[in-house]
């Protein structure tokens, strides 16, 4: 399987595969893909339809029920439907926080979303971003980032972004939780977060998004 449409943006928590993917995904004409926001939104659903959270069964089987549907709204970028009903609002809300590694770790949900991505990314070309594009998603894509920084700058972006939106919190709560979520995402046995092989590594500390765009351009152009 040599998918050459894949763009793979990996890394962890707010190093800015988002933000980064998404305007490269512009300048290239690709589609854009977060799939952090497929496992936000699988926890959503849990959440609100009750599903006991710890139960790998009740994960696996809800997570089979749902359709996911990305639909473009001129002027306010892409929208997550599940099961028709839009959850893009609810992404970021406390308890998603904190139960999307939990959830992203059981193989069930997994395979189920795994297997959603590879059948968008055979529509067209995609610029993909997430934990595990590179190495297991799509381990024969044409190009794999993994972008990286500090935690304490990964955390700084996040709190500027959620004051941003309107949430209450503080800088240590939101480092304290980057931090769990990485610890969680590394150390699991299913799609662990980690660079493939042969990942273009790029730490993005101290550039802009614009700056980091530019660089994978180069990398891309100059391969
Ligand atoms: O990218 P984002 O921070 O929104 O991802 C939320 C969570 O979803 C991650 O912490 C991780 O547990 C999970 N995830 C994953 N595999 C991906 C993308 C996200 O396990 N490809």
């Amino acid at each position: 399987m040599r998918l050459t449409g894949v763009i793979a943006i990996d890394g962890p928590a707010a190093s800015g595969k988002t933000a980064v993917g998404r305007i490269l995904a512009q300048r290239l004409r690709h589609k854009f893909l977060d799939t952090g926001s497929m496992y936000r939104a699988t926890t959503w659903m849990a959440l609100k339809k009750g599903v006991d959270l710890t139960s790998e069964e009740e994960l696996s089987r809800l997570v089979r029920e749902l359709k996911m549907e990305i639909i473009s709204v001129p002027g306010d970028g892409e929208r997550l439907l599940v099961n028709g009903e839009d959850v893009t609002g609810r992404l970021r809300d406390t308890q998603v926080e904190k139960w999307v590694s939990p959830v992203s770790k059981v193989l069930g949900v997994r395979r189920a979303l795994i297997k959603e991505q590879r059948r968008l990314a055979r529509r067209e070309k995609m610029v993909m971003a997430g934990r595990d594009i590179g190495t297991v998603v799509f381990p024969k894509a044409q190009f794999k980032i993994f972008l990286m920084a500090s935690p304490e700058e990964r955390a700084r972006r996040r709190y500027l972004e959620l004051e941003n939106l309107g949430h209450p919190v503080s800088y240590a709560a939101v480092l304290e939780e980057l931090n769990r979520r990485d610890r969680m995402d590394t150390e699991r046995r299913y799609s662990p977060l980690k660079p493939a092989t042969d990942a273009h590594v790029l730490d993005t500390e101290g550039f802009t998004i614009e700056e980091v765009v530019d660089r994978i351009m180069a990398f891309i152009e100059g391969r």
